[in-house]
């Protein structure tokens, strides 16, 4: 069997040392297998509640009246997640769209955005306000604005929020980790959250950033009451196959309000065609939950890597997952690039790339990528990226089969051993 990885350089040292890795994680995988099927079965419930047929997968053209494909695709999403309404599409043109148009749709002059889970992803910044100078941002628009830091512990800290509580129109949390070191919030945590904050005010319209998050456990923020959720389509609910795309779940009249902004007020959700087939999208979805399933293992054999070498990584590989990342505190910027570069080199698209850090659009630091993806920048598919800055973590995330993330752990092995 070792013979078949010699030809991808692998060492038998790295073979072995990550064949014991998966040994080891084996029973807390085989549990995995349990939320991957029910997500499957939700899923596949939804396709045949909507009668989803060849018809649904056609093109259209124009303003897009009456797409069935589209509107069909929209109503499974809302089964999925379990709301009444959402708006999914080709043209919302990433996870961060998706976010702000939800933002701007539910927030008013006046209103107040009160984020739960410590400062939002960093390409929100620029969206609210707190960088840059747009006169399009939120805080520019006469929004106002407050975040509470999660706890040591990686709580939402409720004592604080209770006290913010009373002056917002919008609660917002993230459930992935995001460019922080920690675990991503779970589900029971978002439930409890809720909870609490409906006790307190009721008609408070509670958000989620959603991205990374789907299809980890087998309940979603929007089954738990938040009210409206958001994410990315070249993330887990595409499946790896989605082209493009963002989605928004939830209330009816949430989802109206944001239709409004995403074309325009009176038009809303009724146009908008896509001169491609629907078949990825929808091919994507149905895949989804065996894909991010295989990639929650794949994180965990890597995870028990790193922790047998040494380093400090979350998720540890005998906790709950509920994004599909994989932090890891380096400490030396040689290692992420190492790491980063590893990724890049047994891409199946792309391999002979070589990424360097780089100043991109949105993010504060120099940050180091490695994706050789079909659907560029994807990450739903294997890549990793990395902020230069102390204490040098890196992300690894994303896979579309484990077999490709078992390859990594070896490569991966290989390059630390070799320099320690
Ligand atoms: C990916 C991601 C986003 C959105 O990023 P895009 O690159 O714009 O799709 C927002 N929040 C979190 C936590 C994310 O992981």
């Amino acid at each position: 069997m070792y013979d078949y990885f010699l030809n991808q350089g692998i060492s038998k040292d790295a073979y072995n040392f990550v064949q014991n890795c998966e040994l080891e994680c084996r029973e807390l995988n085989k549990k995995l297998d349990d939320i991957v099927d029910i997500n499957q079965l939700k899923v596949l419930n939804a396709f045949q509640e909507e009668r989803i047929a060849s018809r649904h997968f056609n093109a259209s053209s124009g303003y897009g009246y009456d797409d069935q494909g589209r509107d069909a695709y929209e109503r499974v999403f809302a089964r999925v997640f379990n709301t009444e309404d959402a708006l999914v599409r080709p043209q919302i043109v990433s996870g961060t769209h998706a976010l702000s148009l939800a933002l701007y749709g539910l927030l008013k002059q006046g209103d107040t955005l009160l984020s739960i889970t410590g400062k939002p992803y960093d390409t929100l910044d620029q969206v609210i306000g707190v960088k840059g100078n747009s006169k399009h941002s939120l805080i520019a628009n006469g929004v106002n604005y407050k975040h509470v830091d999660l706890t040591e512990d990686t709580q939402i800290d409720m004592d604080e929020v209770l006290k913010h509580l009373d002056s917002a129109n919008v609660v917002y949390m993230q459930r992935s980790r995001g460019y922080e070191y920690r675990n991503a919030i779970s589900i029971e945590q978002i439930k409890e959250a809720v909870s609490t904050i409906r006790k307190h005010k009721s008609d408070v319209i509670i958000m989620i950033d959603n991205c990374y998050g789907e299809f980890t456990d087998v309940l979603e923020p929007t089954d738990v009451g938040v009210d409206v959720a958001m994410g990315s389509l070249i993330k887990n609910p595409g499946g790896g196959l989605a082209p493009t795309g963002g989605y928004i779940v939830g209330k009816k009249e949430y989802i109206e309000a944001i239709a409004d902004r995403w074309s325009a007020p009176g038009i809303g959700k009724e146009v908008g065609s896509y001169a491609a087939s629907y078949t990825p999208y929808y091919q994507g979805l149905f895949l989804a939950p065996s894909v991010v399933g295989n990639c929650l293992k794949g994180i965990r054999v890597l995870s028990r890597m790193f922790e047998k070498f040494g380093y400090d990584a979350v998720p540890k590989s005998n906790s709950d997952q509920s994004d599909i990342i994989l932090s890891v505190k380096t400490g030396s910027e040689k290692a992420v690039i190492d790491i980063c570069k590893v990724v890049q080199s047994i891409s199946p698209v792309d391999n002979n790339v070589v990424p360097l850090p780089w100043d991109m659009p949105g993010y504060n630091d120099k940050v180091i990528m490695a994706a050789g993806t079909f659907i560029q920048g994807s990450s739903i598919e294997l890549s990793a990226d990395a902020p230069i800055k102390e204490p040098y973590i890196v992300y690894i995330q994303g896979g579309l089969t484990y077999s490709h993330l078992k390859i990594a752990a070896m490569k991966i092995y290989d390059v630390l051993k070799k320099s320690e």
